[in-house]
């Protein structure tokens, strides 16, 4: 039962907009300049590589290219080009160039020169150290930036794309990238977590399985806790899936409505959206009602597994990734996509909390009997049991066991967890 607490860093991803992308272009090719002037002289040192501590090679390569206080600047073996370089811009570079040249040893590669080496220019992203960036908000970043002529202080805009901002004091220097045609900024935190145990360390030490199913219909989600024989202490069956999907009907009779008025014209529709407009408008609230559920539910689960004291949490493996596009999302019937949507959720805010999310095989965890593992038939009160009816919320098998299907489906999952995995 003893816990292991640590530590994980996230990386949080926000865009960035600024009116200067040319002065943001022009700090990355510095720093990569100053990257690429250190690592030249980590490969002309080669006897730096006998130090190990980062910290100490920093400390060796400033004294080589800038030199102690007071130095006479004509006696600095390697002086920086880039003379001007904040200091904590220069060290964000220096550190880089280690970490590179580390790599390079570690992988048994040894350049004499850059010009020997594969990479002589390089395209590292930008850490913003301590005193490169200010007055870091929710929506808003000063970045150190230079401008053709000095460094100059230049505020940007942040969005965190619907993302929580990460807390104070835990961020860690962010980081300036470039992607395709967007400027990002990639901020890691550090979180302190209350257990860092694995899957299997928390197996071995006895530790009860919080199983989770995913059904359709009214209810999003089912819980149960089972002890290390397999037996359920507790459920928790978490329903408001009819509200979700009469939400969602609403939106897409809307949307169905917009489609049929299509290409109506005159003076009075012209005010209005186009019911294309309206359409993409719609679409994406429903998308956004589907991932609030889903961030609603998620956290309930871990509430649950929390208060329960559960620390293993046993999902279905749903391997194909969430596609909006390919998946229809606009069928309001199809949820299992949503499941999927709640465990990718799950799996960052659980581990925070100390619970660790495992997954486990799909195969047969609606059509079997979680007691005798015999094929199950389904049936809704008015339908007779059949195998193909899917839907059914009742389920019996051909021993007799029966009872709730998604209940069935979650022990299942649960039990698969205790009994089927490889310790
Ligand atoms: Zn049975």
């Amino acid at each position: 039962m003893e816990k292991k607490a640590g530590y994980r860093i996230i990386t949080y991803r926000f865009r960035l907009y600024s009116q200067r992308k040319d002065w943001l272009l022009e700090t990355r090719d510095i720093y990569n300049r100053v990257l690429g002037f250190y690592m030249d002289v980590l490969l002309k040192e080669q006897g730096l590589s006998a130090i190990s501590s980062g910290q100490q090679i920093m400390r060796k390569l400033e004294l080589l290219t800038v030199g102690a206080r007071g130095q006479d600047s004509g006696s600095i073996k390697y002086p920086l080009p880039e003379k001007k370089a904040p200091l904590y811009f220069r060290r964000a570079a220096i550190n880089e160039a280690i970490r590179i040249w580390k790599s390079w040893q570690k992988a048994g590669i040894h350049p004499m020169s850059l010009e020997e080496a594969e990479g002589k220019s390089f395209q590292a992203s930008p850490i913003f150290y301590k005193g490169m960036y200010k007055d870091f908000t929710e929506n808003h970043i000063s970045l150190k930036l230079w401008n053709g002529e000095k460094w100059v202080w230049e505020s940007c805009r942040l969005d965190t794309c619907g993302r929580i901002f990460p807390a104070e004091g835990k961020r860690l220097s962010p980081v300036l990238k470039f992607s395709g045609g967007k400027i990002m900024l990639h901020v890691p935190v550090r979180e302190e977590v209350e257990d860092i145990r694995t899957v299997k360390e928390r197996f071995l030490a006895g530790e009860p399985v919080c199983g989770a199913a995913f059904p359709s219909n009214d209810c999003l989600a089912v819980l149960v806790i089972l002890d290390r024989n397999g037996e359920c202490t507790k459920s928790l069956f978490i329903r408001e899936g009819k509200k979700l999907s009469h939400s969602k009907r609403q939106l897409l009779n809307r949307i169905k409505k917009n489609r049929s008025s299509m290409g109506m014209e005159g003076p009075e529709e012209k005010k209005k959206p186009l019911p294309e407009e309206e359409n993409k408008y719609l679409k994406e609230k429903i998308r956004n009602l589907t991932n609030a559920y889903a961030h609603k539910v998620s956290r309930q689960i871990v509430d649950f597994c929390e208060k329960e004291g559960v620390c293993i949490l046993a999902v279905p493996n749903y391997k194909q990734p969430i596609n909006l596009n390919q998946i229809g999302y606009l069928s309001a019937t199809s949820y299992d996509w949503l499941g999927r949507r709640i465990i990718g959720y799950l799996r960052y805010k659980a581990f925070g909390r100390g619970i660790v999310v495992t997954s486990v095989s799909t195969k047969g965890i609606a059509s079997t009997c979680h007691i005798c593992q015999e094929p199950v038939k389904r049936f809704n009160k008015r339908n007779k049991p059949s195998k193909n009816y899917y839907g059914g919320k009742n389920f019996i098998c051909p021993n007799g066991h029966r009872g709730n299907s998604y209940f069935n489906e979650a022990m299942n999952i649960g039990r698969r967890f205790l009994f089927e995995n490889p310790w």
